[in-house]
């Protein structure tokens, strides 16, 4: 490891190194070097002595040589969970700074190793296959995934990107067992035999080829989607790759873990894990979010924990608009997704708290308490990705669309390239692309905005009545009246007011409303419409 010290006077470095994995020589310079690492079950954090104080500024090189096992976890049916995915290696600061990797793998000829970065060589020795993989843009973390993985790629020339994905045939034993256990259970039930399923078509006759197709498909769509949005990414490839745990997908660079179950369909989910709907409808948006952890997470990391929601409200964000395109001209899937994004931050736990309650999204896992142990996941991701959602809808415009919240959004990824941002760098940006609509205290700052959805918890509620009355020319007259309500006197919104006209919706204008109160517009419209609305694409996180 090549690096260059950032503060002077160190003698001690710690490194990130799974407690199983036995260091066995260090070398500083050209001279073998004391290391600390004791037992496994003790306090087996890994250090290397330095054998004088590090000067501000110089570089260094340290070999460190390690050996062991736990890493990865032999799943059965060619399926292994890979655990320690940030201490497989020595790592320093991972997520924090960035840094390039030459790695070389050598794993047994039947299995595949996807790793970060580039594949610079394949080879085979013996009963081996060795692979090099190479990244010339500094990654935040580095990883690789492994299996019996069968392999497809497509080149996307518009997008100018490598999408592999790769998927294993077999399930995994743990989910082999239930299948078998739920055949087992519906024949008691039933009486007579069901139709057998072997391990293979417990995939309910789907291929895993066909799995994978549908995960670089959505891999295409979202990068076509994020690159217009947010500027393209700087990797040139991507895998999609199938990991046996079920209950979590991981983005890192250049390669995406995502839960076997979310290769199945909701009936294969059923009847292995007995998964409903509502579960199910959460995984229709996976890959989507962890593709877009490939901008939110590694071109743009985050400075603290503080700043985390930022990285999962923008992936949400960004699978929103995944649905949002995929659908045809039409929204109820995009409609849908943010109703249960709010129904997510809103609804009461069974200690009669919602997750929203349980503070700001500012203050990170220390939300996570005994009475709303969940809270961190389900306000970080929901009201997150609302955040964003309420800024994009605030700077929409009828003749430029969304043109100037797209603008934003590729500065903010430009003046963070490879870097981490704040909410407070990340504020800076909305200031700088702010529309004259939101400058709700005339002083060019977003103060009132982030103090209410990002450092506060404050949730409005909306009443929304109108009228329509004839107007000169033929013209109809909309009279509407929005009241805000369960606020403090001094929350501000920006509530948009919509329109049907049969042929789809129009947005008419927008109300700013100021604390506890109605205001009343009128607007003349060329023809009558079929309803009028506010907040039709859910712009404000509300009651
Ligand atoms: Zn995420």
């Amino acid at each position: 490891m090549t690096f260059v010290a950032l503060a002077d006077g160190e003698r001690v470095l710690r490194f990130g190194l799974l407690p199983t994995l036995r260091a066995t020589k260090v070398v500083f310079g050209e001279k073998e070097v004391d290391y600390i690492q004791e037992k496994k079950d003790e306090d087996s954090s890994f250090y290397a002595i330095l054998p004088k104080p590090l000067v501000k500024g110089q570089k260094y090189k340290i070999y460190i040589e390690y050996q062991g096992n736990k890493v990865v976890r032999d799943e059965g049916g060619g399926n292994f969970a890979i655990g320690a995915r940030t201490s497989w290696y020595p790592s320093v600061n991972a997520f924090n700074d960035r840094a390039t990797f030459d790695l070389t793998f050598k794993v047994p000829k039947q299995y595949t190793l996807v790793g970060v970065g580039k594949q610079v060589k394949e080879g085979e020795e013996t009963d081996f296959t060795v692979s090099q993989w190479v990244s010339d843009v500094p990654l935040a973390v580095a990883g690789f995934n492994y299996g019996k993985f069968k392999k497809q790629a497509v080149t996307d020339e518009e997008a100018k990107y490598q999408i592999e994905g790769y998927a294993t045939s077999e399930l995994p034993n743990y989910l082999g067992d239930r299948l078998k256990a739920r055949i087992r259970d519906t024949e008691k039930i039933d009486g007579r035999p069901q139709p057998r399923m072997s391990k293979t078509e417990g995939m309910g006759g789907m291929t895993p080829t066909r799995l994978t197709e549908k995960a670089i498909v959505e891999s295409q769509n979202s990068i076509r989607i994020y690159n217009l949005w947010f500027g393209e990414l700087p990797y040139g490839r991507i895998a999609i790759t199938q990991q046996p745990q079920p209950n979590f997908g991981q983005s890192w660079p250049t390669l995406v873990y995502l839960p076997i179950i979310s290769f199945f369909d909701s009936t294969q989910r059923w009847q292995m894990l007995g998964m409903n709907n509502k579960l199910t409808e959460s995984l229709q948006v996976i890959t989507p979010h962890e593709v877009a952890h490939q901008w939110w997470g590694h071109v743009v990391g985050s400075a603290t924990y503080h700043d985390q929601w930022l990285l999962e409200g923008l992936a949400d964000f960004s699978a929103g608009l995944f649905l949002q395109y995929t659908e045809d001209g039409k929204l109820d899937k995009y409609l849908k997704f943010w109703e249960r994004h709010r129904e997510t931050a809103l609804e009461k736990n069974p200690f009669g708290l919602r997750p929203n309650d349980a503070g700001p999204i500012w203050m990170g896992l220390r939300l996570d308490t005994p009475k709303a142990p969940r809270a961190y996941n389900q306000i970080v991701f929901s009201k997150g990705s609302y955040v964003l959602h309420m800024l994009r809808w605030m700077m929409y415009d009828r003749q430029t669309g969304d043109q100037k919240f797209m603008a934003m959004m590729r500065d903010f990824v430009k003046s963070h390239y490879n870097d981490n941002a704040s909410t407070e760098t990340f504020k800076a940006i909305v200031e700088k692309h702010m529309t004259k609509q939101m400058d709700l205290d005339g002083n060019k700052r977003m103060n009132w905005f982030f103090n209410q959805w990002v450092y506060g918890t404050e949730i409005p509620r909306y009443r929304f009545d109108y009228s329509l009355a004839p107007g000169s020319d033929g013209k109809v007259v909309l009279k509407g009246k929005v009241t805000q309500s369960d606020v403090s006197p001094n929350f501000k919104m920006i509530v948009p007011v919509y329109a049907d006209f049969g042929k789809g919706i129009i947005r008419l204008g927008t109300i700013p409303v100021t604390g506890n109160t109605t205001e009343e517009f009128e607007v003349p419209l060329p023809e009558k419409p079929k309803r009028a609305m506010i907040n039709y694409h859910y712009d404000v996180l509300a009651h």
